[in-house]
């Protein structure tokens, strides 16, 4: 895979900084180059570096320093705190002159500077290999991020830039991600992307509702790109960030330092664009950004809980510009993708989930991975607590809120068809005015019932009835609450009919 990955070429970096170059930076301002000039000529000068000192000095000292001025006769090199500052003018001056007059001239002076912000431009390609059992998890180095524990830093293919709003999570991998019919393309476009960014699937843009994987398949991507492109530099932040940074940027005046950072990148991902929803500055701006790094063949990743045109007010150029590459939607699982989930979820716990609760929880929770994830934390904590197996009774228990509170439950369908088949009459006569006990009473149980485990407003449930109105439907799930109280039977016939349902009891 290596060999088709794109590595970081300094002309497209040089691109990318060209069309702000002709805008917006003076032409006269030498001692400003842009970001992809400074990281090129610090990759330089930090290769002298590192031939001149030993390597766990320079992981030390130096990966997370950066070129961040570059004049006539001067550069200035910036590090994280004042204390790195202060050693290397004591013990490293000598080395950093020697690597940046080899690099620039002989006429070349240093200044050392103090920058906590510093980012992390393009500068592990060259990073001595270690041993793969040295290499913790990506995440775990990129959760480090560039404000701490910088050494380590050196180990990680790539980097996320700085300003990443997030750690990735190290469970949001490809490996961890199942695949089924449902999200097999969004799974696919996401695996293509990160094997060649900037190719076909530029943009991808991945839809669907909460909880489906959205995040997850963003963050596997990030991963993926980390592990097989040296020197990658990704930006993962959520939409909000973008927005927050660019508000930031405006009330700062800072928007050139905002525009380089974002147009910098050789990947960047922003989770929840549509949260660009009514917000035209931000479109605005986000639209520039989008298209300098697509010009420059940098790849775009969006995830959105919407397709692009149902985004409100989202811009029509915008729009179209989402459907250039691949626009692709990840859907609720099916049953078996949900029991394949749990198992893997709970194996990822170190534990097993039986075959039946697995089927018991996939067949309740059909709306949202994250709420079966929430369930198997809950029942496994429940049997913990409680010292008993997990079994599909204690799942039945520990989870009874999860399992009434759910949407994807019953629907008033299924609850016509319960109550006509248990009582021998037909839809025609729910819908029916008759009055007859005989229809009467089986209507007004399936109006409580309709009350009891749907969502359905009294409104809602009356329509469904021959369009009776809200009171209609209140006095029938009065009078048969009140029969359940003082009649055994009706109790009795209720529950047989929940249970049929595949609700609890009463
Ligand atoms: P979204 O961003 O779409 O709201 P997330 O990516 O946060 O959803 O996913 C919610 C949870 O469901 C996460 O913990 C994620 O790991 C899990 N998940 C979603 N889809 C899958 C899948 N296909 N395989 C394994 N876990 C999944
Ligand atoms: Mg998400």
């Amino acid at each position: 895979m290596r060999e088709t990955t794109p590595s970081p070429k300094v002309q497209d970096l040089a691109a990318i900084g060209g069309v702000d170059a002709v805008r917006e930076v003076p032409s006269d301002s030498a001692t400003e180059p842009q970001a992809a000039d400074l990281a090129t000529v610090w990759q330089e000068v930090s290769s002298g570096i590192r031939r001149r000192i030993q390597p766990e000095l320079f992981e030390t000292w130096f990966r997370r320093a950066a070129l961040v001025s570059l004049g006539e006769n001067s550069v200035a090199i910036a590090v994280q705190n004042a204390f790195a500052r202060d050693w290397l003018e004591r013990y490293h001056r000598a080395v950093i002159e020697e690597s940046v007059r080899e690099a620039l001239g002989d006429a070349f002076s240093v200044e050392l500077r103090i920058d906590p912000e510093l980012a992390l431009p393009a500068r592990e390609a060259e990073a001595p290999s270690r041993e793969e059992a040295d290499r913790a998890t990506p995440a775990a180095l990129v959760q480090q991020g560039p404000a701490t524990g910088g050494a380590s830093l050196g180990q990680v293919a790539g980097s996320l830039v700085h300003g990443s709003d997030v750690g990735l999570n190290a469970k949001y991998t490809f490996e961890n991600f199942v695949v089924g019919p449902c999200n097999r393309f969004a799974h696919a476009a996401s695996v293509g992307a990160a094997e060649s960014p900037g190719a076909a699937y530029n943009p991808l843009f991945l839809h669907g509702n909460v909880g489906l994987g959205k995040t997850h398949l963003l963050q596997s991507l990030c991963f993926s790109l980390l592990d097989n492109w040296e020197g990658v530099r990704i930006l993962y932040l959520s939409c909000e960030t973008f927005i927050n940074h660019f508000i930031g940027a405006l009330e700062n005046g800072n928007i050139e330092a905002f525009r380089n950072k974002y147009r910098n990148v050789d990947v960047l991902v922003v989770d929840d664009i549509h949260l660009l929803a009514n917000k035209e500055r931000t479109q605005e701006e986000f639209f520039h950004t989008f298209n300098t790094l697509y010009n420059a063949g940098k790849q775009n990743v969006l995830s959105s809980d919407s397709p692009p045109k149902d985004i409100p007010t989202l811009q029509e150029r915008l729009v179209s510009r989402f459907k250039w590459g691949l626009v692709t939607e990840l859907e609720m699982p099916c049953y078996e993708t949900r029991v394949a989930i749990l198992k893997r979820k709970s194996r990822q716990r170190g534990r097993e989930l039986p075959d039946d609760v697995a089927g018991l929880l996939a067949e309740r929770i059909d709306n949202n991975i994250r709420e079966l994830e929430g369930a198997i934390t809950k029942l496994f904590g429940y049997s913990d607590l409680s010292g008993q197996p997990v079994t599909a009774d204690l799942a039945r228990t520990a989870l009874r809120d999860v399992f009434s509170a759910r949407r994807g439950g019953p629907t008033i369908d299924n609850i016509v068809s319960v109550v006509t088949e248990e009582f021998g009459v037909k839809l025609s006569d729910l819908q029916s005015r008759r009055r007859t006990a005989a229809i009467a009473f089986p209507r007004q149980i399936a109006m409580y019932l309709a009350r009891k485990i749907t969502r359905h407003s009294l409104e809602e449930v009356g329509g469904h009835f021959g369009g009776r109105d809200h009171s209609t439907v209140l006095y029938a799930v009065t009078k048969i609450t009140a029969l359940i109280e003082r009649d055994p039977e009706t109790a009795e016939l209720i529950s047989g009919l929940l249970e049929r349902l595949g609700e609890r009891p009463l």
